[in-house]
């Protein structure tokens, strides 16, 4: 029987940590590797988190470096001497690629592999995930555990017939009937694939993934060799709350770069807090979090400016130089607390979740 490998990378960020304790204590058989690919420019909370997770979990977390005849501190540097001092950006994110993605997908190699992807139930997006064959993702987090692809060609209306026989034959309580007519019903303009994605979780997801995992057999995706698969049955959704139960309760707690810190702005007093894992100098964080950057970690802050000395700048429209002007710090402090006051009613009362306003467009790789 083909050998597969179940891994899980560990960001640095709340999500994966939370998912690698939960995978652990929900399906302990699983026998999965955890992986963290190092840039050299992460937050010294991120190696606390991973030191503090290797003891709850009981293994060691694998470091993955993209230019293993460096030290760990420079991999980022390597790379970016290689592309002649041209920062990346939300457009040209060639850290994401060589820093995280190409390391890891060497490191799997051609083995069949399941990745476990901490993308949770109240989010709606697929994260920036690996596209290579023998690589599937598996979201555990959420009712849908299966890829946009999987589900693509599960649901497509070419397979209605197939689908149909697979339930007919696998679903054996009084859901049948429901299925049926469901999967029968043609994907069409007035209801598309979420709908009856939809429509079919709301049946049974259990009964759902076994329809798929049956219709996969027959393809040839990493899950397609296991004879059977514990994830079939998980009918969980977490979201956010969940994310911070888990990690609280295991001990392992929430990286430390979360915690809200309080700032004073004209005697009136707010709080600022970095909202998610990745390097430093990470071109995807909000001006409010630059200035965080500068006043709680200034070293960090001066080697972000050293980085912009060749003329190229990790925001498109201001350079860091400019960012820490007086006038310009208090105008984005300004800025943020009438943000967070606007958002003071919202149902949540973690800063993250104002802050967290563009997370659609982080990656897998770096930020869950
Ligand atoms: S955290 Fe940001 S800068 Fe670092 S590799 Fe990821 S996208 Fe690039």
């Amino acid at each position: 029987m083909t050998k597969i490998k179940h891994v899980l990378g560990i960001s640095g960020g709340k999500d994966s940590a939370a998912l690698a304790i939960y995978l652990k204590n929900k399906y302990p058989t699983l026998d999965i590797e955890y992986y963290f690919c190092e840039t050299g420019k992460e937050l010294k909370e991120t190696y606390n988190l991973i030191t503090a997770l290797e003891s709850v979990l009981g293994k060691r977390i694998k470091k993955l470096k993209a230019a293993p005849d460096y030290e760990d501190d420079v991999q980022f540097d390597v790379f970016l001497n290689k592309y002649g001092g041209y920062l990346p950006s939300s457009n040209s994110r060639w850290c994401t690629r060589a820093l995280k993605l190409e390391p890891f997908e060497k490191y799997v190699g051609e083995t069949p592999t399941l990745s476990y992807v901490g993308i949770r139930g109240d989010e709606n997006r697929e994260g920036y995930i690996s596209q290579k064959p023998n690589i599937q993702s598996i979201f555990p987090f959420r009712k849908n555990i299966w890829s946009e692809e999987i589900i693509s060609k599960t649901l497509t209306n070419s397979n209605i017939k197939c689908l149909t026989d697979i339930t007919a034959t696998n679903v054996h309580n009084r859901s049948k009937d429901e299925f049926i007519k469901i999967i029968s019903e043609p994907i069409s303009y007035n209801y598309d694939r979420n709908k009856k994605l939809n429509d079919l979780l709301t049946i049974s997801i259990s009964s759902f993934n076994k329809i798929v995992y049956e219709y996969m057999k027959s393809l040839n995706y990493p899950i397609s060799h296991l004879n059977e698969y514990p994830l079939l049955e998980n009918e969980d959704n977490l979201v956010r709350e969940d994310i911070f139960r888990i990690l609280e309760e295991s001990g392992v707690g929430l990286p430390k770069y979360y915690d809200k810190l309080e700032f004073e702005l004209d005697g009136q007093k707010g709080y600022y807090a970095r909202s998610r894992s990745g390097c430093y100098f990470c071109f995807f964080q909000q001006k409010i979090e630059w200035v965080w950057l500068y006043e709680n970690h200034r070293e960090l802050f001066s080697k972000a400016i050293d980085y912009e000395k060749d003329g190229y700048t990790w925001m498109q429209d201001e350079r860091l130089e400019d960012l820490i002007k007086p006038d310009r710090i208090k105008q984005i402090k300004e800025y943020h607390l009438k943000r967070t006051a606007s958002n003071s009613n919202s149902k949540s009362s973690y800063l993250i979740d104002i802050l967290e306003e563009a997370e659609s467009e982080g990656c897998a790789a770096c930020f869950i």
